[in-house]
């Protein structure tokens, strides 16, 4: 499976489009930014909302995508023990922060966050990239880094185990497995 990409397979019934709206564009901030919305009823999954927008001014392009129903906010939890477990699928809404303790890294969503359907692999990767910039980065620890690094290898090669952890206040984010977790998690009030 190719990192970060739903393919429908020429969709059919199980891509249904719900509906569009006009939006200000994050990148120009004209309100030219065309977003259409589908539900998608995925093998195993479940229904997923998926939005897809494009800027008519400027052409910057926006995805998201996130379980249709909300379980509340949630935190998933997540043991992978064995290359098995990184083809497990997950779904990870625009609001949800991403960590892995054993690695030390937290990946928390910015306001430009999109939502994406990856594997646990694929959220390795991402990581991977996060570390590599923390590294790049000459205030850095070199020994720190370098041994990150090599701890995050022997992960996304299913030779040590680690926790991914999901905080979700929108709920909208899934791991495909019946190992999850689930707690309730309790967001800071918006006001
Ligand atoms: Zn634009």
């Amino acid at each position: 499976m190719k990192r970060d990409e739903l393919s429908p397979h020429g969709g059919g019934a199980r891509l249904r489009r719900i509906g569009s709206m006009t939006a200000r564009c994050p990148a120009c901030g004209r309100r030219t930014m065309i977003i259409e919305d589908y539900l998608y009823d995925a093998p195993l999954i479940g229904l997923l909302l998926i939005s897809a927008g494009r800027c008519r001014s400027c052409g910057y392009r926006y995805s998201d995508i996130r379980a249709a129903e909300s379980q509340g906010p949630r935190r998933l939890v997540f043991r992978a023990e064995g290359p098995g477990d990184l083809n497990v699928i997950v779904v990870k809404s625009a609001s949800a922060s991403i960590r892995i303790p054993e690695l030390g890294v937290e990946v928390t969503p910015g306001p430009a966050s999109q939502g994406f359907i990856t594997t646990v692999e694929g959220i390795l990767q991402r990581v991977g990239e996060v570390l590599e910039t923390l590294c790049a980065d000459p205030e850095t620890n070199r020994e720190e880094c370098s041994r990150r690094l090599r701890e995050l290898k022997e992960c996304s090669e299913g030779r040590s185990s680690f926790t991914l952890i999901i905080d979700d206040p929108e709920g909208t984010s899934r791991i495909i497995s019946s190992k999850v977790m689930k707690e309730k998690l309790y967001s800071p009030s918006m006001s």
